[in-house]
């Protein structure tokens, strides 16, 4: 693939913090950005074009597609109709396969599963009729997660033992529980060359279901991290993916073990905006460009915590205290469980 000339424009959707941050990385790189989004969203102040357009409008995806260089994404559940009509004009990078991959939690495990990765024992809960025979199976406790559009834990129940009887209402997927020692993150980029860099994996701390925090170094042996790095390489590699993904892992006793892909920037890779040269933003926005990968290499001890919510009264002392630096995403109300940005402190 050749590069993108400066001046070229990317073409975003969702526009979340995540197409924000991107956005931000991209004009420093000296390219524009072309937000495609459904709701009012904090990319768009931060972009050089913004279409507002629900993904069931023909006329308008054909006109972003058309007015872009190069299409990616901060959100993978757009609908599969809109992304054929928008790959008719222009690349989507990351590849389709990817999307198509982990927009489905029984795909995503069944992928991961076929390249010789553990993931947790799953069964498909097609129906409620499926569920005691799964339950049986898997045995208590597990969890009920909807196959599609599940984020911060949402569209989850949690079994306690096997006579509960309650139903997400759509398709889904019954896991066994992981009783896991701690959970990672690997953030890693490969180039359209098939370059593979990866980021030092983050100590991952959620709460209700949302993740707090991410540390770095995360102070678990090296041949466990060089360990999760082999495997979020061979995920890309398999995919033949062009971008940035994170990978979340539970590390076990008996070993790692693959929670879920997400084909994109993700939240326990924002640190690397104060460990990092090149940080996850420009790194993805170098790999769908055409452009050489920056590495990976740490140059900081960095703790990232999430803004949640009422989190934002702590604003004033943030802004006071030193080697801080705070990230706001532009969102009007604070309402609880919503991330409203999120502060990376140099260790
Ligand atoms: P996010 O958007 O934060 O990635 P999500 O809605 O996609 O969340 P998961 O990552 O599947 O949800 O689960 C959220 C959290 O719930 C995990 O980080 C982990 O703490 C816990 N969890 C999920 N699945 C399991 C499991 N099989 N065993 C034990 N804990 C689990
Ligand atoms: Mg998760």
């Amino acid at each position: 693939m050749t590069e993108l000339a400066p001046g070229s424009t990317i073409g975003i959707l969702g526009g979340g913090q995540l197409g924000r941050m991107l956005s931000v990385a991209a004009s420093r790189l000296g390219y524009r950005c072309h937000v495609y989004e459904p709701a009012a969203a904090p990319a768009g102040d931060v972009a050089h074009a913004v279409t507002n357009a629900p993904y069931e409008d023909q006329a308008a995806l054909r006109a972003f597609a058309e007015s872009v260089d190069v299409i990616t994404y901060e959100f993978e559940n757009v609908p599969t109709a809109a992304l054929d009509l928008l790959e008719s004009i222009r690349p989507i990078r990351p590849n389709r396969r990817a999307l198509a991959v982990s927009q489905d939690r029984l795909t995503e495990k069944d992928f991961l599963a076929g390249i010789g990765l553990r993931t947790a024992p799953y069964r498909n809960v097609e129906t409620e009729a499926d569920l005691p025979a799964a339950l049986a199976d898997l045995g208590a406790p597990a969890i009920l997660k909807t196959r599609r559009m599940g984020y911060d834990g949402k569209g989850q129940i949690r079994f306690r033992d096997t006579d509960q009887r309650d139903w997400t209402g759509v398709p889904s997927v019954l896991e066994g529980f992981v009783d896991f020692t701690a959970e990672i993150s690997v953030i890693v980029a490969r180039g359209a060359d098939g370059q593979v860099a990866a980021y030092d994996p983050g100590l991952n701390v959620h709460r209700e279901g949302i993740l707090r925090t991410t540390t770095v170094p995360c102070g678990l042996p090296a041949s466990l991290l060089t360990d999760a790095v082999l495997m979020a390489a061979r995920i890309v590699n398999a995919l033949d993916y062009v971008g940035v993904m994170g990978v979340e892992l539970f590390v076990t006793p008996q070993g790692l073990v693959v929670n879920e892909i997400a084909p994109r920037v993700h939240n326990s890779g924002h640190w690397t905006q104060a460990g990092c040269a090149v940080d996850q933003f420009e790194q993805h926005i170098r790999a769908v460009a055409g452009l050489p990968l920056g590495d990976g290499q740490r140059y900081a001890d960095v703790e990232m915590e999430n803004l949640i919510g009422d989190d934002m009264a702590r604003l004033p002392e943030l802004l006071r205290k030193p080697r801080v630096q705070v990230h706001l995403y532009g969102k009007g109300e604070a309402r609880p469980g919503r991330k409203m940005g999120h502060v990376n402190r140099l260790l």
